[in-house]
């Protein structure tokens, strides 16, 4: 861990509940105090009770852009900030700010690594509403998410790919914050959703980092505005640590894609990477992988960096980096080659429409709480997750349903849990009687 001259001097008089109590009167924390608190935090010295005091009060009162960015270092530096250089010429990286069915990273990864670039990603677990990336991956039986740095260095270096999650050696006071955050009610903040995204960034090391940044109901940034603080906060983080990052705004107001919960999502990845897959979902991990394309200097622009990126889905290289990946990670790849064979709740049900019209909600903040109310996240910290229930969502808004079409089948392991899900999915629906206009994909992008 690095140190700030003459913090180890300052830690002997500074205590916790100091820096607690100042931030809850809403004055402005040094970075000393930061570095102490976040340092202490990681080794264990500063209880999960006092940490969980501290988000709160960050969350409540805000944290300026300088406490931000010293909150983010601190962070990374409780381990080790890995230096790719002599490992591969250049690695990518990709972080979205949590959302509904995104799963997007199991696409994105293997395809810009199939075009010859190292992807290179520390993730994280459901937090909130929104999914996981390593609870998806961790659907697939052995799948392993701790990998040591050494492991992270070497894998990536021989396949290209690496997807992993905190470890004791990488951003470890973010592994431990994150998870404490998801169950405090701690996670809609700038300053903390910021340190904590832009943390595992630098620690992983990949010279060129895209951030996906959703905005709208089922994001925790809700409207454009804050979408484009937290976007611009961190790509100037992410400049000041010497990446190349650019932000893409993107619609989270409807799940992306059909499918929401761990293995179902999984699957829908699966079959992306074969050929199929939604439309919205398509589009959306190709233009980003077009974009992480030019980042990593593969293709003069983004139209050329999607169209590699297609091709190497269509001839199926997409799909045999994932299976390496998965390999390389001690998963059972039969689970790859027969996705059937992923964990399926025991029941289903299907939600229908009452009336005829066009779709003018899926509230996607709803469809994530009820997948979670399924088993699917987490409400204490040790909740094992039910990685075989979830949703799909058969209509995007704008579509045309008629009276008694299926809008939802809802997988889950419980009666009870499935009939009080039944209600909430309904709640989620909108149908006009006029036409809607389909959701855009993306809203902008910030360099
Ligand atoms: N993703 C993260 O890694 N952290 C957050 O706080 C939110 C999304």
């Amino acid at each position: 861990m690095r140190k700030s001259p003459g913090l180890w001097y300052l830690e002997q008089y500074m205590r916790a509940i100091d820096v607690i109590v100042k931030k809850r009167d809403r004055n402005e924390l040094t970075r000393e105090e930061i570095e102490f608190f976040i340092q202490g935090y990681a080794k264990g010295e500063i209880p999960d009770y006092q940490a969980a005091a501290f988000a709160m009060a960050v969350l409540l009162n805000g944290m300026n852009p300088r406490e931000t960015t010293d909150l983010t270092l601190a962070m990374a530096d409780s381990g080790e900030v890995l230096d790719l250089t002599g490992v591969v010429p250049v690695a990518v990286d990709k972080h979205s700010t949590g959302g509904v069915g995104d799963k997007t990273t199991l696409v994105i990864g293997p395809l810009v690594s199939a075009c010859g670039l190292p992807f290179g990603k520390m993730s994280g677990r459901g937090l909130g509403f929104s999914g996981g990336t390593l609870d998806k991956m961790e659907s697939i039986p052995g799948y392993r998410c701790n990998l040591t740095t050494e492991e992270f260095l070497s894998q990536l270096k021989e396949i290209g790919i690496v997807l992993t999650g905190q470890s004791a050696d990488l951003a470890p006071a973010d592994g431990k914050l994150y998870a404490l955050r998801d169950v405090t009610g701690t996670v809609q903040s700038i300053a903390l959703i910021a340190s904590s995204v832009m943390s595992k960034k630098i620690a992983a090391g990949a010279q060129a980092i895209l951030l996906d940044v959703k905005v709208g109901l089922g994001a925790f940034m809700q409207n454009l505005e804050d979408a484009r603080t937290l976007a611009g906060l961190m790509v100037e983080i992410g400049k000041l640590a010497g990446r190349r990052t650019i932000a893409l705004l993107s619609d989270m107001n409807q799940p992306l894609g059909y499918a929401v919960g761990n293995a179902l999502e999984l699957k829908e990845a699966i079959e992306t990477l074969n050929g199929g897959g939604p439309p919205d979902f398509v589009e959306h991990c190709l233009v980003i992988a077009g974009h992480l394309l030019v980042l990593g200097g593969v293709a003069p622009d983004e139209n050329s960096g999607r169209a590699l990126a297609a091709a190497a889905r269509e001839d199926g290289r997409g799909k045999e980096k994932f299976r390496q990946l998965v390999q390389a990670q001690d998963g059972d790849v039969s689970y790859v080659d027969e996705p059937e064979k992923l964990p399926t709740a025991k029941l289903n049900e299907t939600v229908k429409a009452a009336q005829a019209g066009f779709i003018q909600i899926v509230n996607a903040r709803t469809i994530g709480e009820t997948v979670v109310s399924l088993g699917g996240g987490r409400a204490k910290k040790d909740d094992e997750i039910d990685y075989g229930v979830g949703i799909l969502v058969h209509r995007k808004v704008g579509e045309r349903v008629e009276a008694g079409d299926a809008v939802f089948t809802i997988y889950g392991n419980s009666k009870v849990k499935l009939k009080a899900a039944h209600s909430r999915c309904l709640s989620a629906l909108k149908v006009s009687s006029s036409p809607v206009e389909p959701l855009p994909l993306f809203y902008g992008i910030i360099r």
